[in-house]
């Protein structure tokens, strides 16, 4: 395999371009390519031609190449399928919004956690991601708008000039807190290098608390998300094996510890499920009034938003999505209990662009 240059440092990026006979400052001029994601040697416009073809004799650029590239009918959302050194796959999706351009970032080749209604842990863990596997999913987002912005990929308030990654949500393939180290050399990174401030950065977990309690020690002021999509043990623990493990109520005490110290709300996600009956009907599972009304007792008084997922179809699962109607009966009890509230928009489902469904397609395609 051809080395990866990015993950050279500065002394063996010089090295390598001294050995191939060609002035220090090369090196530097290549860093910067890489730093704003360049796909390809070519695209490194002032490196000279010949050794740009030298280049891609004997290297690569980064440790991720795009293999598959998808844009929805808006123009708002481009899925990424990558693939690893190790010919493993990953997906990243970027997402242009009203409040800037956001990249979730996957965490790791497939996951362990085993939750019932995820398309991302059906064929387990792989692997953990790198640091620089991490930082390329968002240097190729970055590369895409500012290089690839077609006439109608343009952000909703019709902003299209912003072409930078502002925010990022590590909320793809995987369980960051199960890779944690690797997670916050990322945000480390990403902060340092791209310059995305730590308010801008969410980390999403099933509710792994001592890696939580890592972020607490970390310190960093970044935002955490909980996938709680549930509100008793009892019925969290048919859907989130994890569950057996940490409780809700060590979860939340943990996630509060966290937005208390840096005075941030947390955000809760709750994915509405339905299933169906024997007579082919939706029957509502976790998205029942009852569970409505013990989720406000459950989240009374917290400084939290509870973002409520309509559930994405996978069919490997054995849930069924809920009507409209359901979900926002479900949101007008939250809201009457005075909890925030607000229901996420679908994005990109008609580019299979829900949590890991493109490469468990291409998997098992392959
Ligand atoms: N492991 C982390 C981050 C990855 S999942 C976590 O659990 O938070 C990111 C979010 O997508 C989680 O809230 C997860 O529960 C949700 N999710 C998974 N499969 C989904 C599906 N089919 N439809 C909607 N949301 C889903």
């Amino acid at each position: 395999m051809k080395p990866v240059l990015f993950d050279f440092t500065d002394t063996e990026l010089e090295k390598f371009v001294v050995d191939l006979g060609q002035p220090r400052f090369r090196a530097k001029q290549i860093r910067e390519w890489l730093l704003r994601g360049a796909p390809d040697f070519e695209s490194m416009k002032n490196v000279p031609e010949k050794l740009r073809k030298q280049l891609d004799d004997v290297a690569q650029t980064l440790p991720v190449h795009i293999t598959t590239k998808l844009e929805s009918s808006d123009g708002q959302t481009t899925k990424f399928l990558l693939e690893l050194g190790d010919c493993e796959q990953i997906e990243c999706v970027l997402m242009r919004t009203s409040y800037g351009n956001s990249v979730c970032v996957s965490s790791q080749a497939g996951c362990a956690m085993g939750c019932k209604f995820c398309a991302s842990t059906l064929l387990g863990l792989k692997r953990n991601l790198t640091v620089n596997e991490m930082l390329s999913q968002v240097l190729v987002a970055q590369w895409t708008l500012r290089n690839n912005t077609q006439e109608k990929s343009i952000r909703p308030n019709g902003d299209a000039n912003n072409n930078d990654v502002s925010h990022i949500v590590i909320m793809g393939t995987g369980e960051p807190l199960q890779n944690t180290e690797n997670v916050i050399g990322f945000i480390e990174r990403a902060n340092s290098d791209m310059g995305i401030g730590w308010r801008h950065i969410t980390v999403s977990t099933c509710g792994i608390v001592p890696g939580i309690k890592r972020l607490i020690e970390w310190g960093r002021p970044i935002n955490l998300a909980i996938s709680l999509h549930a509100p008793t043990d009892e019925l969290r623990s048919t859907i989130m094996p994890i569950n057996n493990k940490y409780k809700i109520s060590e979860v939340l005490s943990a996630a509060d510890e966290f937005t208390n110290l840096h005075n941030r709300q947390l955000m809760i996600e709750y994915i509405l499920l339905g299933r169906k009956n024997a007579d082919g009907e939706t029957e509502l599972y976790n998205a029942t009034p009852e569970y409505a009304t013990m989720l406000s007792k459950l989240l009374h008084g917290k400084n939290c938003m509870v973002n409520l997922i309509p559930w994405n179809t996978v069919d490997e699962r054995d849930f069924a999505s809920i009507s409209g109607n359901a979900v926002h009966r479900f949101q007008d009890i939250l809201i009457k209990n005075g909890i925030h509230t607000r229901i996420r928009r679908e994005r990109g489902t008609d580019i299979g662009s829900a949590c890991g469904q493109l490469r468990l397609k291409h998997k098992r395609q392959g």
